[in-house]
């Protein structure tokens, strides 16, 4: 691609570094930019400034926040002895719709994946172990997605525990496996957290 400016040129590739934004439609979206008043372009410039300046991770579940602990674990009406494991905030913001969940979450901030180099360290696991240890929680409910990253990762963090008295179960699969999370409908979702099965009979079906 010949740009006529390097300013233009420069901001292309900028979001071209996006995921599944190609050269093409980021040239189209810059131009898109450039045509809007400029106080538009502006606010999305200071909201991702921002964005990444301002925004915190909540020191209790990890979960993106405003705040030191985010509004679900200071929430005194919250189960606290029931923790639902996530991948990230996309899975918490799907769960939170079905209204069928009222315990916290700990987000793990991605799914142990030697192929792409992820390991144990580089997610959340300890914190989580740690929380355990300290012996208000009574079930980790697994849900991550049922890949094979997400199976060795509820694998890992289930030997984690091992001798603490906490109760592990997964969500039922009445989702498709593969299915990311944050697509399952409300309903679908909301039924397999209620009706969750003990994670050590997930392991004999599998
Ligand atoms: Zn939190």
């Amino acid at each position: 691609m010949d740009f006529s400016s390097k300013l233009l040129e420069n901001a292309v590739h900028e979001m071209s570094q996006l995921p599944g934004i190609g050269k093409r439609t980021a040239l189209r979206l810059v131009l898109h930019l450039l045509k809007q008043p400029n106080s538009q372009t502006m606010r999305l410039a200071s909201a991702l400034e921002d964005l990444r300046n301002s925004v915190k991770f909540c020191n209790r579940c990890h979960n993106i926040s405003d705040v030191e602990v985010c509004e679900i674990c200071t929430n005194p009406n919250r189960d606290e002895t029931v923790v639902c494991v996530v991948e990230d905030i996309r899975d918490v913001m799907a769960i939170e719709n079905t209204g069928q969940f009222n315990g916290l979450y700990h987000v793990l901030g991605g799914k142990i994946s030697p192929m792409e180099g992820v390991g144990p360290q580089e997610l959340t696991i300890s914190s989580l172990v740690n929380k355990a240890k300290e012996g208000e929680i009574k079930e980790l409910i697994f849900a991550l997605s049922s890949t094979m990253e997400g199976d060795t990762t509820n694998f890992y963090i289930y030997k984690q525990l091992e001798g603490l008295e906490i109760a592990t179960s997964t969500i039922a699969r009445g989702i498709a496996i593969g299915d990311e999370l944050e697509y399952a409908d409300e309903v679908t979702l909301g039924r397999s957290i209620l009706n969750r099965i003990p994670f050590e009979k997930s392991l004999k079906t599998n």
